[in-house]
């Protein structure tokens, strides 16, 4: 085991924001872990079940969170999303940073509870800037654009609130040019 304790980050950000690409870019430091959260929404074309999520059931959803089995979990967009409790405590005891890509209710939960942490919100330049992203993405429906384009106005809303006298976000960082933000990003994690 690691002397050093390691780090929790919590990344959130709207559908579209680039969130998943930053993420992407610091997965790739050997230092870093990362959650792989269960979901019950349905699989998307190229992902991979226990990669990207673990896909459950409602019903087993529930059995697992009567079982304490999340750190924290919320509901999006109609669907369940949850980090499974166990593999952060075995990163953060070898001493490694552990990544978890949460959306904002979940975040606030950890922050009520006081879990220690960098929490980051990757905010689109615009709105406009947003649905132009999502809609070229073309992987949802246009009622799913306009759909999550009103959860990211909230979810904005939402990450400049506070708990208990302090953000909920220790830094907000606005991606304009993806290769900016990661280096933005890095430089604020390991400085
Ligand atoms: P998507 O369906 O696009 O993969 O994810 C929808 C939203 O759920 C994203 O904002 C994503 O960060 C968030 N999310 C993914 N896993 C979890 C989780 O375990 N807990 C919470 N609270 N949000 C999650």
């Amino acid at each position: 085991m690691s002397e050093k304790q390691g780090k929790l980050v919590v990344i959130s950000g709207p559908s579209g924001a680039g969130k998943t690409s930053v993420c992407r870019a610091l997965k790739q430091n050997p230092n870093v872990e990362f959650s792989v959260s269960a979901t019950t929404r349905s699989v998307r074309e190229g992902e991979q079940d226990g990669i990207d999520y673990h896909f459950l059931t409602r019903e087993d959803f529930a059995r697992r969170m009567e079982e304490n089995q999340f750190l924290e979990f919320a509901t999006y967009n109609g669907n369940l999303y949850g980090t499974p409790r166990w593999p952060m405590d075995a990163a953060l005891a070898r001493g490694k940073t552990f990544l978890v890509e949460i959306e904002v209710a979940g975040t606030r939960q950890l922050r009520e509870r006081a879990v220690l942490g960098f929490y980051l919100f990757i905010a689109p330049p615009s709105i406009e800037e947003l649905r132009r992203r999502l809609v070229h993405r073309a992987t949802n429906e246009a009622e799913e654009i306009d759909q999550r384009v009103r959860i990211a106005e909230d979810e904005i809303k939402a990450a400049r609130t506070e708990v208990a006298g302090a953000p909920l976000y220790d830094t907000i960082v606005e991606n304009i040019v993806l290769e900016d933000t990661i280096k933005e990003v890095e430089g604020l994690l390991w400085p």
